[in-house]
């Protein structure tokens, strides 16, 4: 049976949906070890055992280090002792730095960017905006370190009782040591947009960045996130968190909404998963209508007020 370490990162009480989905897909193609750095590992040996975990190897003592170098030589030494035959890390930012720090630590590849898994460990890798697929799988004897994306994998929770837990301290390494000097968490309204089950994104037909507040008013309205096309946040009109694409969130909500984005290949990698697609542009041609299940040839300065007022009344209704 394959055997997987998982790394768990931790998010609030719990982990990133990003870590439950890796859960899942491992826990679905062999045994699983979830590895965290959680503070507090109160109630994470029910959640990762409810996504698939039978075991948890809890990293204590990072404090106000950056999880990166503590966690990546703790686990060096886990992989060397255990001999698990891959380990997934989500494609965040700590993630990736783990994964590359271990990577040097262990002499051993790193597969990037993946979205799917065989269950002989073969990776799937997006390219060109997702228009092409590589396959590839590490071929030399020893463990493969695989970082995935999120939305890659659906987070299945099943009913299990608690992973056994194992404790390991972090062991400080004064060459590398990085303190958290400051964290600045974004204010948020409504939920976040990767876990939101309706994302509305505004793109640079709103023509203006006051235009984004119809975006924000119908998410609100429809209890979902605001998202943005690159071009508006290369614009400055709002910030690189709200990015929806290849080199911003990936998002899988039940409805996706595009309003005034014109649905270049990297914006349609990052929400072609999602359930239904809406597209409001006045281009009857523009080719994100090729990708919608519903589409409203329109000015957005017309559809979006209108649409705004229905979702209004029907709610007070
Ligand atoms: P445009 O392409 O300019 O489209 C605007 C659309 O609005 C048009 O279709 C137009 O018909 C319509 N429109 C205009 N006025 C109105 C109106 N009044 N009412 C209704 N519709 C109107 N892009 C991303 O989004 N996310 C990414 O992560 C991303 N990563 C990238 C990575 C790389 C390496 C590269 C090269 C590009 C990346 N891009 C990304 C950019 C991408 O190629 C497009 O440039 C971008 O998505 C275009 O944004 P847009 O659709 O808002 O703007």
């Amino acid at each position: 049976m394959t055997t997987f370490f998982v790394l768990a990162e931790p998010k609030g009480d719990g982990f990133t949906t990003t870590s439950l989905e890796l859960l899942s897909a491992a826990a679905e193609r062999g045994s699983v070890t979830a590895v965290t750095y959680a503070e507090s590992a109160t109630g994470l040996d029910a959640l990762a055992a409810r996504y698939g975990a039978s075991s948890l190897i809890v990293l204590t003592g990072l404090g106000a280090q950056l999880p990166s170098a503590p966690v990546a030589k703790a686990l060096a030494a886990l992989v060397t002792a255990h001999q698990p035959d891959a380990v997934l890390f989500p494609a965040s930012y700590d993630g990736r730095d783990i994964a590359g720090r271990l990577s040097a630590r262990l002499d051993r590849p790193v597969l990037t960017n993946v979205t799917g898994l065989g269950a002989d460990l073969t990776t799937e890798h997006p390219l060109f905006g997702g228009t092409q697929i590589a396959h590839a799988a590490v071929t030399s004897p020893g463990v493969a370190l695989i970082v995935v994306r999120p939305k890659s994998f659906a987070a299945v929770e099943r009913e299990a009782a608690a992973a056994a837990v194992t404790t390991v301290a972090l062991d400080g390494d004064a060459t590398t040591a990085t303190t958290i000097t400051d964290t600045t968490v974004a204010t948020q309204r409504g939920p976040a947009l990767e876990d939101a089950a309706i994302v509305v994104s505004g793109g640079r037909g709103l023509g203006q960045a006051a235009a984004f507040s119809m975006i924000e008013e119908l998410a609100g309205l429809l209890n979902g996130a605001a998202g943005a096309s690159r071009a508006i946040v290369d614009a400055g009109w709002v910030p690189y968190a709200l990015q929806v694409g290849q080199t911003g969130k990936t998002v899988k909500p039940t409805v996706y909404i595009a309003c005034g984005i014109s649905g270049a290949t990297q914006h349609l990698v990052g929400m072609k998963g999602s359930q239904h697609i809406v597209a409001i542009n006045k281009d009857p041609d523009a080719p994100i209508f090729q990708s919608a299940d519903f589409g409203v040839v329109g000015d957005v300065a017309t559809v979006l007020p209108a649409l705004i007022e229905l979702v209004r009344a029907r709610r007070n209704a």
